[in-house]
């Protein structure tokens, strides 16, 4: 396995390596839900390519951006055990030199959701994601599920930056009791932790209604959002069921859609969601520029 830091060294590496290429974007503090995109990543391709950089531009508040997590030597021993070829560890003046002066801005998939309660979030996701895309120019990219708007709102740039990257989503990685794994759950107490598979618990409900028949949007966030109160650490940020591939609240859940929401324990947020009907974000599926 190779590391390389500089973009004149991805490039020079990525120079020799056998195609099609794929490319695993990740912030470090690496667990089985990267693991997992990093296996299927080697299932498709030739070469597989992981980026470990934490995005100053993409966290709203700094305090979240200086605690986030960080094991840059455990995370590259993850990687050579997954067999990964190259990783690429940039410093943030490699990846924004002085004198970077451009966002990339997604409309309205980005708007709602994460997009309103952190803003300015996917700005720099999609900027991040727009130069590591253009850079690696890697066939296939994959990103996980549990941050569906997230994967939606990168097609969206991908697609109409008309960059020629495959974007695919990969299904959640779930604990035993059903949290889903993030980098974010280390700062759990452990009482939070204890209490935070209710974000799962809450979205089960709502599908076990919907499931059972339930088509207005207000029981199913209703539904969520008994569970979540339910439960004194737990402080419900937004619960969401919104249209499947353009995000907006529904009234009536007729077609695909994604059941989300975002909860508070102390000063750790955490997300997660769950589609209903086909795939809100395309568990599978593949969109070609
Ligand atoms: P992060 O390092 O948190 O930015 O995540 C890097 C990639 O891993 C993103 O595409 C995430 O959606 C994905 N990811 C994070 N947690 C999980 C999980 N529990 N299951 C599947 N994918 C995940």
């Amino acid at each position: 396995m190779k590391v390389v830091r500089t973009r004149a060294e991805l490039r020079e590496a990525l120079g020799a390596a056998p195609r099609p290429v794929g490319l695993v974007p990740t912030m470090g503090w690496l667990h089985q839900g990267h693991r997992e995109l990093i296996r299927r990543a080697r299932s498709d391709n030739a070469t597989t390519v992981v980026t470990i950089f934490v995005n100053p531009r993409q966290f709203n508040e700094a305090a979240d951006y200086t605690k986030y997590p960080r094991n840059e030597e455990r995370d590259l021993a993850m990687c050579s055990d997954e067999g990964v070829d190259l990783v690429f560890a940039p410093g943030v003046e490699e990846i924004y030199p002085p004198g970077f002066d451009t966002a990339v801005s997604v409309g309205a998939v980005a708007r709602p959701l994460e997009g309103a309660a952190r803003p300015g979030h996917f700005d720099g996701v999609a900027t991040v994601v727009a130069v590591l895309f253009n850079l690696v120019g890697a066939e296939r990219a994959y990103f996980g599920q549990k941050d569906a708007q997230q994967v939606m709102v990168i097609r969206q740039m991908a697609c109409d930056l008309a960059i020629g990257t495959d974007v695919l989503a990969c299904p959640t990685v779930r604990e035993p009791d059903g949290l889903a794994l993030s980098s974010r759950n280390v700062h759990l107490s452990p009482a939070e932790r204890s209490t935070a598979p209710v974000l799962h618990r809450a979205l089960l409900a709502a599908r076990r209604r919907w499931e059972s028949g339930e088509r207005s949007g207000d029981a199913l966030r209703d539904a969520m959002w008994q569970v979540l109160t339910a439960e004194p650490l737990a402080r419900p940020d937004y619960v969401s069921v919104a249209d499947g591939s353009t995000l907006a609240e529904l009234e009536r859940v007729d077609g695909p859609a994604l059941l989300s929401l975002a909860v508070r324990f102390g000063s750790t947020r955490l997300i997660d969601n769950e589609p209903l009907g086909a795939p809100a974000s395309g568990t599978d599926r593949r969109e070609r520029v």
